[in-house]
């Protein structure tokens, strides 16, 4: 395989490692992220690994600077064949504290806690917005490059919460939904013009995003880490590695013919009922 691959949130956890995995296969990737410093720190990481990478700073939620990436990384590369979608997350004011609402929630006057009546739209708007419109503003400005070519594709990234959403975090759950909905959409509407549409739905990993509400400080897990973990029958959080083969199976032409999936990596989590 020897594509342009632009990588959003690729100064992240899990896609600087599919980002890493991609260059491996002797692709030339563009490692974009909001923060310059972590995207040139893993474009350096793949150069030192004998890959070809540049860094390049930008915003998956400004047209503007995801054009002047896009110029960067032509001038650079060449036309992007292949955008992965990985930039993305939650906001705390789009979070409840508690699973369950209880009566009592409407008397609490604690500082921070939030029962369903005190989300926050800016929380809601912010998570919405960047999964979503997150997603779609670079694929509207990558996928310029790829439209009647050949060996062409989208991967987006959802969540386990597209299917069944998670408790406290609506907001999240509703952008992950909407990113799978989105991909087929797209899959649909980029059938006659050679761009394939696919998504990864990780499971559990532990990143920075997530591992506040997963770990105590000690390392031990908390009481909703722990419920991950009962509730995945391979009874282990994902290593960032697990989603490799599926990313270069998707990206590859190998899957020329799978386009408008979404592919659970999850280690059971999806299929388990919990009984
Ligand atoms: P991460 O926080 O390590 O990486 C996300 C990256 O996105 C960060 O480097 C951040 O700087 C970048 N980013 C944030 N806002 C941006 C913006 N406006 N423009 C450009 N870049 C921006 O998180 P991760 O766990 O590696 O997550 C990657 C993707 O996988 C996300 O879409 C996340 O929702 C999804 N996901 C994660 C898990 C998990 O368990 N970690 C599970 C399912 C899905």
């Amino acid at each position: 395989m020897s594509k342009i691959i632009v990588l959003t949130g690729a100064g992240g956890v899990l896609c600087s490692t599919m980002a890493k995995a991609l260059a491996k296969q002797g692709n030339k990737i563009a490692v974009l992220d909001l923060r310059e410093e972590a995207a040139n720190k893993v474009a350096k990481e793949i150069e030192e690994a004998g890959g070809e990478a540049i860094g390049v700073s930008a915003n998956v939620l400004e047209k503007d600077s995801l054009q002047k990436a896009k110029e960067l990384i032509n001038n650079t590369f060449g036309k992007v064949d292949i955008l992965v979608n990985g930039a993305g997350g939650n906001h705390p004011l789009g979070t409840t504290s508690n699973p369950f609402f209880a009566m009592e929630d409407l008397e609490n006057t604690v500082e921070g806690f939030k029962s369903f009546f005190d989300l926050d739209s800016k929380g809601i708007e912010f998570t919405f917005n960047l999964n979503f419109l997150g997603t779609l503003i670079p694929t509207q400005v990558f996928a310029v490059d790829m439209v009647g070519r050949t060996g062409c594709s989208v991967l987006n990234i959802s969540s386990m919460n597209a299917y069944t959403p998670l408790t406290k975090i609506p907001a999240y759950s509703g952008a992950k939904a909407a990113i799978s909905n989105f991909t087929q959409w797209l899959a649909v509407h980029f059938s006659k013009v050679g761009v394939r549409v696919n998504a990864l739905a990780p499971g559990f990993f532990l990143t920075d995003q997530n591992r506040a509400l997963l770990t105590n400080e000690d390392g031990s897990l908390t009481k909703r880490g722990q419920q991950i973990i009962d509730q995945t029958p391979m009874e282990r959080y994902g290593k960032p590695e697990d989603l490799i083969s599926t990313t270069l199976y998707l990206c590859d032409d190998a899957s020329s013919f799978v386009t408008g999936i979404v592919i659970p990596i999850d280690g059971g989590f999806s299929a388990y009922s919990g009984v």
